[in-house]
C-alpha cells in the first residue's frame, strides 16, 4: 500500500502515500466500526472475520499495518506502536462483545465503555502518527537530507541548553561552497543538485555521530559540533575540507567535478545569544571566502 530508500538498502518512504493510507486507515475504522455497532444494536449476525482470534489482521486497517510494521522509519515513531497495540485491543473488545451478542448474552456496561474508549483513542492515535509525520517532514530539507532551518533553531536551543548545564563547550560552523555557480552553470542545475546531496553525505561520513548538519540556505550548511573546544573543531574542520576539497563527486553521465569549501567556525559562548554566535561564524566565513577561499577560519582569530 505504499512505497518504500535508503542508506540501508530500504526503499524510502513515501510521505503523501502514507498519510493518504491512514487517512483511508480512519475511514475504513469508522466503516467498521459503524457495522460492529450495528451488529450490537440491532438484530444482526456478526461476521465471520470479527469474532476470528486474529480479528485484527483481517479487517483492511490490519492488514496496512502489518506489511507496515518493522519499517525502519515507524520504527522510530514511538506512536506506531501503540497504534498495533490499541488496534488489537480494540478488536478483542469488539469480538468479545459480538460473541456474547451472538450467544444471546447480556452485553456489560463495561466492556462496551472500555471497547468505546480504545476505539476512540485508536483513532486519535492514527491522527498522532499523521502529526509526527508530518512534522519529521517539516524539520528536514527534502534535497539534501539535512535539517532545514525549523530543525536548526530547535537543536540549537537544545544544545546551548546542554552546554550551559554541563559547561561543555560546543562550535558552530558555517560552510559555503566554493564557486558553487560554477557547477550549475557548466553541470547544469540537476547536477548541481546532486552534487549538494554527495556533499552532506561525504560531511555526514566525516563528522561525528553527536555532530549535526543544516542546510542554513543554497549551498550554505550549517555544523553544531557539541562537546568540542574551538581548536578542536578547527582540527575536525580542516580535515573536512581536506577531504571535499580530494573527494571528486563523479555525475550521472561519468563527469567529475572536484569541489572546495570554506568554512567559518565560532564557540558558542555563556550569555551570548545563538543569533550572534550564527553571525560569528558568519564572520569568520567572510574572512575565509576573502582570505583565498578553501580554508577554515576561527571568529576572534
Ligand atoms: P562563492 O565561492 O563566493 O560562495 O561562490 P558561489 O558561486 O558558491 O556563490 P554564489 O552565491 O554566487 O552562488 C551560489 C549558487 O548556488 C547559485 C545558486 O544557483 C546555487 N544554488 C543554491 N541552491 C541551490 C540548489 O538547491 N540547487 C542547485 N543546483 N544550485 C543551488
Ligand atoms: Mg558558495
Ligand atoms: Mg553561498
Amino acid at each position: 500500500m505504499f512505497q518504500l530508500t535508503d542508506r540501508d538498502g530500504h526503499p524510502p518512504m513515501d510521505i503523501m502515500r502514507v498519510l493518504n493510507d491512514l487517512d483511508t486507515g480512519i475511514i475504513h475504522h469508522l466503516a467498521w466500526f459503524k457495522q460492529v455497532h450495528r451488529t450490537l444494536v440491532c438484530d444482526q449476525p456478526a461476521l465471520p472475520a470479527d469474532l476470528a482470534d486474529d480479528a485484527h489482521r483481517h479487517c483492511n486497517f490490519g492488514r496496512w499495518y502489518h506489511q507496515a510494521d518493522g519499517h525502519p522509519e515507524f520504527v522510530k515513531i514511538s506512536v506506531f506502536g501503540t497504534i498495533g497495540e490499541l488496534h488489537q485491543g480494540m478488536h478483542r473488545l469488539a469480538r468479545d462483545l459480538l460473541q456474547r451478542k451472538t450467544d444471546r448474552l447480556a452485553l456489560p456496561c463495561g466492556d462496551y465503555d472500555r471497547f468505546m474508549e480504545r476505539a476512540i483513542a485508536f483513532k486519535l492515535a492514527i491522527r498522532n502518527l499523521q502529526y509526527q509525520i508530518v512534522k519529521s517532514v517539516c524539520v528536514v530539507d527534502p534535497l539534501t537530507g539535512a535539517w532545514n532551518r525549523h530543525g536548526m533553531y530547535a537543536r540549537l536551543g537544545e544544545e546551548q541548553e546542554r552546554m550551559i548545564r554541563s559547561g561543555d563547550p560546543c562550535c558552530l560552523c558555517m560552510l559555503d561552497l566554493d564557486h558553487f555557480k560554477d557547477v550549475n552553470d557548466k553541470h547544469g542545475h540537476a547536477a548541481g543538485d546532486d552534487v549538494l546531496k554527495a556533499t552532506v553525505q561525504l560531511v555526514t561520513g566525516v563528522l561525528r555521530k553527536y555532530d549535526s548538519i543544516f542546510r542554513y540556505g543554497g549551498e550554505e550548511f550549517l555544523v553544531c559540533m557539541p562537546r568540542t573546544p574551538l581548536d578542536q573543531a578547527e582540527i575536525i574542520l580542516d580535515r573536512l575540507r581536506i577531504r571535499l576539497a580530494e573527494t571528486p563527486f563523479v555525475l550521472k553521465g561519468g563527469q567529475k567535478v572536484s569541489l572546495t569549501a570554506s568554512f567559518g567556525v565560532a564557540p558558542m559562548l555563556l550569555g551570548v545569544d545563538i543569533q550572534e554566535t550564527l553571525e560569528s561564524a558568519d564572520y569568520a566565513l567572510l574572512c575565509a571566502k576573502s582570505g583565498g577561499r578553501n580554508r577554515v577560519c576561527v571568529w576572534g582569530r
